[in-house]
């Protein structure tokens, strides 16, 4: 299949093009086509180098109201380094979007230099979890109309100790959103956080 024929926009296949993506890799086939199609709770297990990034990161984009400029996809990411490079991605594939705002927080950078860029109206947060709470109680974050959820590395995540700031995170955000678990392995932790926080998810693994 050819990324057209997963349901992408024009603007969107310009900005693969750019990046030298010529065919969908395995995640990608199957996640794009069903988030694009419809809202969807899914789970994948999905190793880094899969291209999960685009796979989840696409139909973000495409599901993002330009013309909104409230915040309405968070990516929750367990280090520093995964959110700039989730964010460098997504902005490579939506060159071609007009109006779209993207933003990694984490920790270990100045957090008034963060809240200024925040203010300035973000539609998709990339964040660590620790950063991000810090944000939500300074109020420098609003996560009250988020339609999109997504864990990336969820175990890495709560072999981290994340599980007391995702859960006070998720308090955040409206009940009626999707949510998005992508993992490279499936311990007790990350099947509680599936069963705890979505419904029915479509369970895909490569
Ligand atoms: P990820 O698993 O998202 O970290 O992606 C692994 C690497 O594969 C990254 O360097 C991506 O830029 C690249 N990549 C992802 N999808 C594709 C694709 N369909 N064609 C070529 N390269 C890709």
């Amino acid at each position: 299949k050819t990324f057209k024929e997963l349901g992408i926009d024009e603007n969107i296949l310009k900005g693969l093009e750019a990046l030298g993506f010529e065919t969908p890799t395995a995640v990608q086939e199957q996640v794009i086509p069903l988030m694009i199609e419809k809202q969807v709770d899914l789970v994948s297990l999905a190793q880094t180098g899969t291209g999960k990034t685009a796979a989840f990161g696409i139909p973000l984009i495409q599901w993002t109201n330009p013309s909104k400029r409230h915040t309405q996809s968070l990516v929750l990411c367990p280090t520093r380094e995964l959110c700039i490079q989730v964010a460098k991605d997504l902005e490579s594939f939506s060159k071609f979007v007009p109006k779209i705002n993207i933003l990694a927080v984490y920790g270990g950078a100045r957090i008034d230099q963060q809240i200024n860029s925040l203010q300035k109206g973000v539609q998709i947060i990339i964040a660590t979890p620790g950063r991000l709470k810090d944000l939500l109680n300074r109020k420098a974050v609003n996560l009250s109309k988020i339609n999109y959820v997504v864990f990336d590395e969820a175990d890495e995540m709560l072999q981290m100790g994340f599980q007391d700031e995702l859960t006070a995170i998720l308090a955040h955000t409206p009940k009626e959103k999707n949510t998005l678990l992508f993992s490279a392995t499936m311990p007790q932790e990350v099947a509680r956080i599936s069963q705890k926080y979505m419904s029915n998810p479509i369970e895909l693994t490569i």
